[in-house]
């Protein structure tokens, strides 16, 4: 009998009520019961071509109805291998990739990418399958043992333990290479550990990822900065080779009474709150002061957690945006939750001064009202200003929240760099001192979770090579 195509009823993941959530830091989507992940993997459709689907949507292809399949044959320790051929970090990827314009938005009940037209329904909720699975094995405490080839002899330092270089060091730990993971915060996990709430994104998972590489052998060094403790060059000259993924974690400003008292980067206001903990100040040494109205400057992933975070600290939160929420890179589903919760969100906004009083203190942000216009060079419409429109939006604090910078601190004078900043790197993640090579936001400025993992995986395969051919061919450019 033909399977009866499920177009719109996609299950739902729980999640703790709005009222409730904002209460706490804890993780607010529940994940899938097992009787809900079987309905759910049942809507898929197992189609023939696929690669052309959703596995082509997938920065890292994994294989999704693979894995999908395994869910219904209720094998989940085979979906989670499956997985993990690809993916070696289902939980978090599950999480925060922003599926709807990834894997999902290539479901072929939502979207028909190989006829290029929008289809009737609802797409599979992959990222939900993949964390349910991700998840079960965790929880379960399922001892995985995972493949690792004979000691090669040879060592590799990673240099910032990001999702990047977690990636890399897990396959070239599996490859048989000794590796040693030098990062400037007491923990891993980069922007997973130190920007992305834990209401969004348990610690627990992290913890168990980095466990996962401990197992294979892989060596964490906490606390050692790059370019101040040790040098890129020093690191060079001790290992067969370096991978490098320090990120693009240097905050931006750029406005107008930006100097003033109350006025923070997202980067530290969220590493305060969500590394340090300074929601538990002052059992926690780390305090963060916003006062009580805050207005958020931004509208990528990186606004969206400064407002989950700071609805979550009890402030009236603003979030301003100069686009609208369908140009927004953050993922659609967090604006709804982000209204659920309170957040007043400034569409089509654009701010023009940070007002302060007579003592430097923030107590506004003034704004001018926008409307779409012609399309800019990325094709989306550019936001004009509408005359008359000045306004002002009182606030205690301005966090801004729009994009982050390379801190060239590890590389600087060492590496070729382009002119934004990052570093130049050749196919093969080769950089222009032999022995080096680099990965993830360090590379292209500021990217995803998926990506940057990718970055790791495709780099460890080179860097393998190279470590056996001792072949280089960066030539600049
Ligand atoms: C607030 C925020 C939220 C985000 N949310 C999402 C999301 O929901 N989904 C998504 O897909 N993407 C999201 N992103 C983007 C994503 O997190 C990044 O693209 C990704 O983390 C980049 O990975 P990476 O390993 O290259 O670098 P990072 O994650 O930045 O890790 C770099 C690591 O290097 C360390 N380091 C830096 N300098 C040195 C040094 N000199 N010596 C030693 N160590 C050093 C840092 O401490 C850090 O641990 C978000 C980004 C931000 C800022
Ligand atoms: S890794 Fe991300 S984009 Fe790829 S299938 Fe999983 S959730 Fe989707």
């Amino acid at each position: 009998m033909a399977k009866k195509i499920r177009y719109l009823d996609r299950n739902k993941e729980p999640m703790i009520e709005a009222s409730e959530r904002v209460k706490s830091f804890r993780e607010y989507a529940l994940g899938f019961s097992p009787n809900l992940a079987l309905d759910e993997a049942k809507r898929c459709l197992f189609c023939k071509d696929a690669e052309q689907r959703c596995i082509k949507g997938c920065p890292i292809h994994v294989d999704i109805p693979g894995f999908i399949k395994k869910i219904t044959e209720g094998d989940l320790l085979g979906a989670y291998k499956k997985i993990i051929e690809t993916d070696v970090f289902p939980s978090i990827c599950g999480r925060v990739c922003p599926q709807e314009r990834q894997c999902e938005g290539s479901c072929i009940l939502y979207y028909d990418t190989v006829r290029d037209r929008k289809a009737k329904g609802l797409p599979v909720s992959i990222g939900a399958l993949e964390k349910f699975v991700g998840d079960f094995v965790r929880i379960s405490g399922i001892k995985l043992t995972e493949e690792k080839a004979l000691p090669t002899g040879m060592r590799v330092a990673v240099v910032g333990a990001g999702p990047s270089g977690l990636a890399c060091a897990y396959d070239l730990a599996k490859r048989g290479h000794e590796v040693h993971v030098y990062e400037a915060l007491p923990k891993a996990g980069g922007v997973m550990r130190y920007g992305i709430p834990p209401a969004r994104l348990d610690r627990e998972i992290i913890d168990y990822e980095v466990q996962r590489l401990e197992s294979l052998g892989v060596k964490f060094f906490y606390g050692h900065v790059v370019g101040r403790t040790v040098s890129l060059s020093q690191l060079k000259e001790d290992y067969d080779a370096v991978y490098l993924s320090v990120g693009a974690g240097r905050g931006k400003l750029g406005l107008k009474g930006d100097h003033l008292k109350g006025v923070f980067s997202a980067i530290e206001v969220l590493t305060r709150v969500n590394l340090m903990e300074a929601y538990r100040f002052p059992e926690a040494p780390t305090p963060v002061d916003l006062g009580r109205k805050v207005a958020i400057i931004g509208g990528g992933f990186t606004a969206v957690d400064c407002a989950i975070t700071s609805l979550r600290l009890g402030l009236e939160t603003h979030v301003v945006y100069r686009r609208t929420r369908e140009t927004s890179s953050a993922r659609q589903e967090e604006w709804d939750h982000l209204l659920e919760e309170g957040a007043k969100i400034h569409w089509l906004t654009q701010p023009v001064e940070v007002l302060g009083n007579e003592k430097g203190e923030v107590i506004g942000l003034k704004c001018i009202k926008m409307e779409l216009g012609e399309p800019d060079e990325s094709g989306r419409p550019r936001p004009v200003p509408v005359p008359d429109s000045e306004h002002v939006i009182e606030c205690d604090s301005v966090i801004f929240a729009i994009g982050q910078q390379a801190n060239p601190l590890a590389y600087e004078g060492i590496l070729e760099t382009t002119r934004w900043g990052t570093v130049k790197v050749n196919e093969m993640y080769q950089t222009s001192v032999e022995g080096i090579f680099a990965g993830g936001d360090v590379i292209n400025g500021g990217d995803t979770v998926v990506r940057s993992l990718a970055h790791g995986r495709e780099a460890a395969k080179f860097i393998d090579e190279y470590l056996r051919t001792k072949n280089w061919t960066f030539t600049g450019g």
